[in-house]
C-alpha cells in the first residue's frame, strides 16, 4: 500500500514509517523538522520537508495514497497554556488543510492521532470513549477540535477516518526539549546521570504509560481494519502506574541513584488516567505486549540521547 505519514520524523511518525517501509509498503513522510529528525528515517522512506498548513504540497504527496496517518502536531501540554494561538493553527488548522487536501485528491481514508489528553478530570479514572472529554489544556482542546473536524469532513467528503486517543507513549527516539520534557525520556537520563529528578505533586499522580512499538501496531491495524470508519479508539496499556511507582522501576532498570525532589506546589495535570481498551482489542485486535520494565529496559538500550554514560564511569 501507500501512504503518507505527517509529522513523519518525529518519534511516533518515524517508528510508524520504519515499521510500514520494513514490511514493504510505500511511504512518504512530511515534516517541518520543527522538533522531528529525519535521520531517524529508513532511506526507503521518501522524505519532504514541508508544513501542514502548505496544501498545494499536501495535493502532489497525497497522489496515489491509500491512507493518511495525521501525525504532525506540537505536542507539549504546558507549551500549550504559553502558546496557544501555535497549538491552534498547526493542530486545528493543519489538521482542516490536510482534510481539505485529501478530500480534493479522493483520499479513502485518515487515522489521526488524537489524546487521551482529552479525557481531562473524570470521576471514573478508567476512561472509555464514550466519557464526555473535559479538556484541561489548549493541547487537549486542539486534539479534540481535530477529532471533529476529521470525522465531518470525512463524513462530507466519503473519506473513513479513525482516530487514536494515544496516552503516555514512550521508547526510543521520543523528542527530550530542554523545557517540559516527557516523563519518561527525562527521567531515565537524569537517572542513567545521577542527575536531579523532580517529581511534580505528591507523586500519586497516574498515567497510562504504552511502549511504542504496541501503539505502531495500533496504528497499522487502524490503517487497513475493515468496518471501524468514524470510530475512536483508546490506545494504552491499560494499566496505571504512579510517579512515585514509575521511578521505582526506573531506579531498578537504571541502577541510578540521581537526587529526587518534590515540588509540592506544582500543577501535576490530571490526576488519575488508564485506558479502557477493549473497544480497540475487539475492533482493531489491539493486544499491547510490553509492560512497563520490559519496555524501559528496551528504551535504555536503544535510545542513544538516554544511554550517554553515568557519573560514576567518568
Ligand atoms: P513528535 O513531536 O516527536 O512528532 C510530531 C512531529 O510533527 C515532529 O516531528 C514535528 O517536527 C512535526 N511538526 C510539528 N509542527 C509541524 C508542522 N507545522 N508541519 C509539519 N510537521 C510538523 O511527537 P510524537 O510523540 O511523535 O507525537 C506524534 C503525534 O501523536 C502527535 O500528533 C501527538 O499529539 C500524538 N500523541 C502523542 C502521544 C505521545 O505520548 N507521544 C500521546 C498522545 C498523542
Amino acid at each position: 500500500m501507500k501512504y503518507l505519514i505527517t509529522g513523519a520524523a518525529g518519534f511516533l511518525g518515524s517508528a510508524l514509517a520504519n515499521r510500514l517501509v520494513l514490511e514493504g509498503h510505500h511511504v512518504r513522510g512530511l515534516d517541518d523538522l520543527s522538533t522531528g529528525d529525519p535521520a531517524k528515517l529508513s532511506p526507503d522512506v521518501f522524505f519532504t520537508r514541508g508544513d501542514i498548513n502548505d496544501r498545494p504540497k499536501l495535493w502532489s504527496l497525497l497522489q496515489d495514497v491509500d491512507c493518511v496517518f495525521h501525525l504532525a502536531a506540537r505536542v507539549s501540554v504546558p507549551e500549550s497554556m504559553l502558546y496557544p494561538r501555535d497549538y491552534n493553527t498547526v493542530n486545528v488548522g493543519g489538521t482542516v488543510t490536510l482534510m481539505e487536501a485529501a478530500r480534493d485528491v479522493g483520499i479513502k481514508r485518515v487515522v489521526f492521532a488524537s489524546s487521551g489528553a482529552v479525557y481531562g478530570n473524570q470521576k471514573n479514572p478508567l476512561l472509555r470513549e464514550d466519557a464526555e472529554p473535559k479538556p484541561r489544556s489548549p493541547y487537549a482542546v486542539s486534539k479534540l477540535s481535530a477529532e471533529y473536524y476529521i470525522r465531518t469532513i470525512g463524513g462530507l467528503a466519503g473519506i473513513d477516518t479513525i482516530s487514536l486517543r494515544i496516552f503516555n507513549a514512550y521508547g526510543p527516539g521520543q523528542h527530550i526539549p530542554p523545557a517540559h520534557a516527557p516523563v519518561i525520556p527525562s527521567f531515565l537520563r537524569q537517572a542513567m546521570r545521577n542527575g536531579t529528578i523532580v517529581i511534580n505533586d505528591d507523586g500519586t499522580q497516574t498515567r497510562d504509560y504504552v511502549y511504542v512499538d504496541d501503539v505502531v501496531n495500533a496504528m497499522m491495524s487502524a490503517g487497513t481494519s475493515p468496518k471501524i470508519n468514524n470510530m475512536i479508539f483508546n490506545i494504552g496499556s491499560g494499566h496505571d502506574t504512579s510517579i512515585k511507582d514509575l521511578l521505582k522501576v526506573i531506579l531498578e532498570v537504571t541502577g541510578g541513584k540521581p537526587q529526587v525532589v518534590f515540588n509540592q506546589k506544582a500543577d501535576s495535570g490530571v490526576k488519575h488516567m488508564r485506558a479502557d481498551i477493549s473497544l480497540a482489542g475487539k475492533k482493531l485486535n489491539y493486544k499491547p505486549s510490553i509492560m512497563l520494565e520490559n519496555g524501559l529496559k528496551l528504551t535504555l538500550e536503544r535510545d542513544p540521547n538516554i544511554k550517554t554514560f553515568k557519573i560514576d564511569e567518568i
